[in-house]
């Protein structure tokens, strides 16, 4: 995708709107237009990488360091009583918009949102943990 066509690089430059929370010379964070719970924010890198795989490690950093204080703020301001800080790698994994974007997702009481344990299935409980950590391990 080139970037022109990237809706968030179009919000970095200012030529889409967005409800901006934080700004400094390589992040941006700003309030998800379809908001998961309220408070629901996007952090991103205002150069564009596609996901979290390809981003540099010194970006990346910056990054998590506002989603940290961003949640912060969410669980002091916002009363939300946890946090889900999570990122989508492609499409496989429910990436809608290609520009690496980290979602905070502020959780309050019976908000009947997301949990990992929806995601487990019954059927991998027979998997070969050590094989599949070996495999993982080999590509580090
Ligand atoms: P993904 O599914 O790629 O992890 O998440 C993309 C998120 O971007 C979605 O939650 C979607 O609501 C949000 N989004 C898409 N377009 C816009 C936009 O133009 N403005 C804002 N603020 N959020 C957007
Ligand atoms: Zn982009």
């Amino acid at each position: 995708m080139k970037n022109n066509d990237c809706v968030f690089c179009q919000i970095v430059k200012g030529l889409m709107p967005a409800t901006k929370i934080y700004e400094d010379d390589d992040v941006l964070a700003f309030l998800d237009i379809s908001q998961v719970t309220p408070g629901h924010a996007l952090v991103i890198p205002k150069k564009h990488y596609d996901n979290f795989v390809s981003t540099p490690k010194d970006i990346l950093s910056k990054v998590m360091s506002v989603t940290q204080r961003i949640s912060q703020a969410s669980l002091t301001m916002l009363g939300a009583k946890g946090i889900n800080v999570l990122t989508n790698v492609n499409r496989e994994a429910g990436q809608s918009v290609m520009h690496f974007h980290v979602h905070i997702i502020p959780r309050y009481i019976s908000d009947r949102g997301f949990q990992i344990t929806m995601l487990k299935n019954e059927r991998l409980s027979e998997l070969n943990l050590p094989v599949l950590a070996s495999e993982i391990k080999k590509g580090l």
